[in-house]
């Protein structure tokens, strides 16, 4: 998911956060909303659907707000329902507040069934609906203070935005699992997943919140204080790899930059004699630069994507995504016939997208495919927040790596080490467990991949 958060009473908050919103979209295609307040009411508009299917002109020129959160949506937990929509809005002693939310919580499960046998009732199936419950139940004087309490209580991973009476918070989790950054416009303050959606807003990235930070932008300006001490950093890497934009800087690490490295690691560990190097848009394509660099083979662009199709995989059924596929790249056959060809891309997760290109770029005449990969097998499940899927369904999972190249149909495959994905990424530790299985935060005790439902 992408979350947004700004205070700027003398803007149009609701345009801004739309336009934030636009530039997070790539974060998550199914549902989005905004929250505006005026300092007393909270006015919510969300719908299924892109940010531009949502969101009217309309809606958007309304005026008078002072601040405002937006989120969009790309479900891990509870199904894909308007209900399920963020921003969450609630009413309660202290007037009103909104809630968006990135990440996964790993005891939502438990926090839930405690919650309701005291008698909190849940209006929707999103782990996000625990952590505002528990915020409004320990409201007595700061917002910060039941904030802080709250995060006590939480596991997993969180990044939020808050819009309060006056104020709107930013929090991130103690190992800093999602990203979460600060902006600054003239005077005032923005809180975003990615600062790809400052530089649409004309703003510049200031920092990132820190693992375990809670940050208040109000009418004085920006504060911080600490939520709770991080125990290990542990920064997603996946978001370097596939799902972060490319322009965008994270804890510092530019993806665009960590990217080219990971091709530049890929040339180093598997240098393969080949006419040409060809990306699978847009994921691949900067390792693919850096592969390319790297050994001077050509870089072509191979296979054209139709712009109009969103990300196959987060198109929520297997069906669907199959679909998907055979739309949204075809191959541009002038430039692959009779060419030893290296395709590369940044995962194989159940191995759809790379047996369909690797039979698109046959039957356009390639004379060899290899097809190489820039990050390792994805082996484990996530349960911070990316869709990876179910161990069974991850292909990596289930056969070797001679299985999965005659699954795919390539004539070679190679997948990036763990060691030069880590060197690629530099010196800040960050999480791998869907490569390694090394869980930095406890993982759900019963099996099923997602706990409540
Ligand atoms: Fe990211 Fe993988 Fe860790 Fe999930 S398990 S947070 S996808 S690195
Ligand atoms: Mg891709």
């Amino acid at each position: 998911c992408g979350i947004f958060g700004l205070y700027a009473p003398e803007l149009e908050v609701s345009r801004l956060t739309y336009y934030g919103l636009y530039a997070l979209q790539h974060r998550g295609q199914e549902s989005a909303g905004i929250a505006v307040s005026d300092g007393r009411n909270i006015d919510l508009h969300k719908g299924m659907g892109l940010v531009s299917e949502v969101f009217s002109d309309r809606i958007m020129s309304q005026t008078g707000g002072k601040m405002a959160i937006g989120h969009v949506r790309y479900s891990t937990t509870g199904s894909s329902l308007l209900a399920n929509a963020q921003p969450l809005v609630v009413h309660y002693q202290n007037g009103m507040m909104a809630l968006a939310h990135n990440g996964n919580l790993t005891n939502a499960a438990e926090l839930r069934e405690e919650l309701s046998k005291d008698g909190a009732v849940f209006q929707t199936t999103v782990d996000s609906e625990v952590i505002i419950n528990l915020i409004a139940r320990y409201r007595r004087g700061c917002l910060e203070d039941a904030v802080t309490k709250t995060m006590m209580d939480l596991q997993g991973a969180y990044a939020l935005v808050i819009l309060a009476e006056d104020k709107v918070l930013g929090v991130r989790d103690p190992y800093g699992v999602r990203p979460l950054c600060i902006g600054q416009l003239g005077e005032r303050y923005i809180l975003t997943s990615e600062s790809c959606a400052l530089d649409s807003i004309g703003a510049r990235l200031v920092r990132d919140v820190e693992p375990g930070e809670i940050v208040t932008i109000d009418e004085q300006g920006l504060h911080s204080r600490p939520g709770l001490t991080s125990p290990r950093k542990a920064g997603c890497a996946f978001e370097y790899i596939y799902f972060a934009r490319p322009d965008s800087t994270i804890d510092k690490i530019n993806v665009s930059e960590a990217r080219r490295r990971m091709g530049q690691e890929l040339a180093a560990e598997c240098p393969i004699r080949a006419d040409i190097v060809i990306p699978v848009p847009d994921s691949g394509r900067a390792a693919a630069l850096g592969y390319s660099h790297a050994l001077g083979i050509p870089f072509e662009e191979g296979l054209i994507k139709n712009r109009y199709i969103g990300r196959t995989f987060i198109q929520p059924t297997q069906e669907m995504r199959e679909i998907a596929v055979h739309l949204k790249l075809n191959a541009n056959a002038s430039v692959i016939r009779g060419k030893r060809v290296v395709m590369i891309d940044d995962s194989i997760v159940r191995g759809t997208t790379s047996s369909r290109l690797v039979g698109i770029l046959r039957g356009a005449g390639a004379e060899e495919v290899h097809l190489l990969i820039s990050s390792p097998p994805v082996l484990y499940p996530c349960y911070y927040g990316i869709d990876t899927a179910e161990r069974e369904k991850l292909i990596a999972a289930q056969l070797d790596l001679e299985g999965i190249r005659a699954y795919v149909g390539a004539d070679s495959l190679h997948y990036l080490s763990q060691e030069g994905l880590k060197r690629a990424l530099g010196e800040e530790p960050v999480c791998l467990a869907c490569f390694n299985g090394d869980y930095p935060i406890e993982i759900p005790a019963n099996k099923g991949k997602y706990d409540f439902e």
